[in-house]
């Protein structure tokens, strides 16, 4: 296939940082397997949504790759076992978000023996609709692994018209994070064969797999493994200025198209998709060797592990065994992040387990986290308006949420927040803005959930009422209809009779 190298002019975003990278750290160093852990914890809703059917008991042997839970709804993605084992039972375990949070998982006693179920490959998928694909991607268990876990499937699927053009973002934007460009490096073919099924998946012309500038040679990686190809969609590489948060979804389309994605709407809306690289990796995973998502690349990182690195490590493995992989701690650890620097969430423990959306294992020490000067007073000085990357004004949504007005800081798009931690990062007043979004955008979400409950329930009161009105309507129809009926053949009787008669009498006259 013929690498389209069209003039692909470059946009700004408002705001954004340059930040010191610490990529190298972790990218010196081949990528390895973390190694199975003894006991794997298999999240049962480990993507965003719903858990589905659980197909396993105690006591059952599983194969890796053999399915855990199963569900034909979009929003509820197929958990698979990521080794052979026994199932030990169902217990709960800390999860990385929302912080201090439980999820319940299935927890399987791993034999070490890495036998695995039949691989299902989606045979000639060139030839197969867009619907079929997709069916078979959630089948697979994909999510979105750039950390969201939005289930790929619905992300596919859905009620907008049609997708050009398809973003693949190998733009890793956050400090110390390297395992997007450790997978674009280390698996380039399986990055660009995934796109060009998730461009099948629906139906893009193009897609553009988009990297950042310092990514030494990856270009040049990607781009022959384009050449490679021989047939579908065209295909552009291009690289996008190393600034923070240049791998945000709305950030990056604006950057490649100039385009800005509707408030309140998604980038299918203006004809573009975004997946991640790894994502379009799994994809390739699941259609061409018939591979369940069960392991991710976790970059593993931080002046508090001993050997800084990216690891494959199976969904459900706990940290602390990743954290060992890497060589252990070094003695002055004091705080695990899961993510980066900037957007991550810090970790009660190291129980914590890997899941589909885990990218990164941060461990700061007191170096990094020596205590800053007491948050002041805000002095208005706009600079936190101008590093914002959603043009938002965090000034005003810090009084309106300090304040507890929360519907105010709605009005003020509290939700289009990104928490990228640019706002914070340059307050001169050391203001904790974020955690006031995060907090906030909790508070609405939990308000927003209560009135879709309530209106559920009025919507099912309703359709009750409706449906015990018509099913009364029917009744009396039927009634009336059968009423009729016994009519009818009480006249057709007394007719017949009246014909028995007449047939009678004149047999008798002649007689
Ligand atoms: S940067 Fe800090 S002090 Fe300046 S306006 Fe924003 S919140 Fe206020
Ligand atoms: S955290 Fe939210 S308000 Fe602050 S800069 Fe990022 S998007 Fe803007």
């Amino acid at each position: 296939m013929s690498q389209e190298n069209p003039a692909i002019r470059l946009h700004d975003f408002h705001g954004g940082l340059v930040l010191a990278p610490h990529k190298a750290v972790s990218l010196e160093v081949p990528l390895a397997s973390a190694g199975l852990a003894e006991r794997v914890y298999v999240p049962i809703g480990q993507h965003q949504g719903q858990a589905g059917e659980l197909l396993v008991a105690p006591g059952d042997r599983v194969l890796a790759g053999q399915a855990l839970t199963a569900s034909d709804d979009d929003f509820e993605v197929p958990a698979h076992a990521p080794c052979s084992g026994t199932v030990a039972g169902l217990c709960e375990r800390p999860a990385s978000h929302p912080p201090g949070s439980r999820r319940r998982c299935i927890e399987i006693l791993a034999d070490g023996r890495d036998e695995w179920v039949a691989p299902i490959p989606l045979s000639d998928w060139a030839q197969r609709r867009p619907a079929e694909i997709v069916d078979h991607l959630h089948a697979m268990g994909l999510v979105g692994l750039g950390g969201a876990m939005f289930p790929t499937a619905a992300k596919l699927r859905g009620p907008w018209g049609a997708i050009h053009t398809l973003i693949l973002n190998g733009a890793e934007c956050e400090p110390w994070i390297s395992c997007d460009e450790t997978l674009m490096r280390s698996r380039p073919e399986a990055v660009i064969r995934g796109g060009r099924i998730l461009a099948a998946a629906v139906a893009a012309e193009r897609v553009i797999i988009a990297l950042e500038d310092d990514m030494e040679g990856l270009a040049a990686t990607l781009g022959k493994a384009v050449a490679e190809q021989d047939s579908g969609p065209a295909m552009a590489i291009v690289e996008v200025p190393a600034v923070y948060p240049q791998g945000g979804e709305r950030q990056l389309i604006e950057t490649l198209t100039g385009l800005q994605v509707p408030s309140n709407g998604l980038p299918q809306d203006i004809g573009l998709l975004c997946h991640n690289v790894a994502t379009a990796a799994a994809a390739c995973d699941a259609v061409e060797h018939g591979r369940p998502l069960t392991e991710r690349i976790v970059t593993v990182t931080g002046p508090g592990v001993q050997r800084p690195c990216n690891l494959r490590a199976a969904v459900g493995t706990p940290i602390a065994h990743l954290i060992a992989a890497a060589g252990g701690y070094r003695e002055e650890v004091t705080r695990l992040v899961l993510g980066g620097p900037m957007s991550g969430t810090a970790l009660a423990s190291d129980e914590v387990i890997v899941t589909k959306g885990s990218h990164c294992v941060l461990a700061l020490t007191d170096r990094e986290l020596a205590p800053g000067p007491e948050p002041m007073p805000c002095i208005n000085c706009g600079d936190c308006v101008a590093a914002c990357p959603a043009s938002l004004m965090p000034q005003l949504l810090f009084r309106a949420l300090a304040a507890d007005r929360h519907e105010q800081a709605r009005e003020l798009s509290l939700l289009e927040c990104i928490e990228c931690g640019c706002c914070a990062d340059v307050c001169p007043s050391h203001i904790p803005l974020v955690d006031y979004y995060r907090h906030g955008k909790a508070r609405l979400r939990l308000s927003d959930l209560d009135h879709r409950r309530a209106a559920l329930a009025r919507r099912r009161f309703e359709a009750r009422e409706q449906r015990l009105t018509r099913q009364q309507a029917e009744r009396k129809a039927r009634r009336r209809a059968r009423a009729e009926r016994l009519q009818k053949t009480e006249v057709a009787q007394d007719e017949i009779q009246a014909a028995i008669a007449r047939a009678k009498a004149k047999k008798r006259t002649g007689d």
